[in-house]
């Protein structure tokens, strides 16, 4: 049985809408996975250190046969290829792919902790994901119409 994961894209650095198109079309053609839907994207101002340009955001839900680790291995190879290098927390990036959701799943290893921890304080996050999944309720029963409520839309834009 496949299972239902989501995905957050982000990107800020360059051109960061087509950072996401071709994140979106890696997805399209990821082994043992198809992508089911897609958000629009959104643009929202970037947290960290320094000045830096504004992220572009979305979400995307995939039906795949892998497991969360092999997942999150091939997200990472995704990264790779748009050039991201790990230095330090909150850097610019040329990608960014979070595994926001794991069918119901709750996952706590060193190198996955799934439902992603900051998903439900992230207006970047929440917005996209409500768009494709209106009725989604989380591993611990709280419902995104719920989250959505406890988190202002803020300076969040969708952009295309
Ligand atoms: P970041 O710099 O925010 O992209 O963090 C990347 C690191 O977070 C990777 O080394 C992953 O092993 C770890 N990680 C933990 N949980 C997740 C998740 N749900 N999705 C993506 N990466 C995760």
């Amino acid at each position: 049985m496949p299972t239902t994961a989501y995905i957050g894209i982000g990107s800020n650095m360059d051109n960061p809408m087509q950072q996401v198109n071709t994140a979106l079309q890696s997805l399209s053609t990821l082994k043992g996975s198809t992508l089911c839907q897609q958000s629009s994207m959104y643009s929202s101002d970037a947290v960290g250190p320094g000045q830096q340009n504004s992220y572009i955001n979305a979400v995307a839900e995939l039906n795949t046969e892998l497991s969360a680790e092999a997942l999150l291995k091939q997200l990472q190879a995704i990264e790779a290829d748009h050039g991201r290098i790990r230095k330090q927390r909150w850097e610019p990036r040329p990608l960014d792919l979070d595994i926001l959701l794991f069918g119901n799943q709750i996952i706590s290893t060193p190198t996955l902790s799934v439902p992603h921890p900051e998903m439900h304080k992230r207006h970047f996050v929440l917005y996209p994901l409500a768009e494709i999944a209106t009725e989604l309720v989380l591993p611990d029963g709280c419902a995104i119409s719920e989250l959505l409520m406890q988190c202002p839309v803020g300076e969040l834009l969708k952009v295309k």
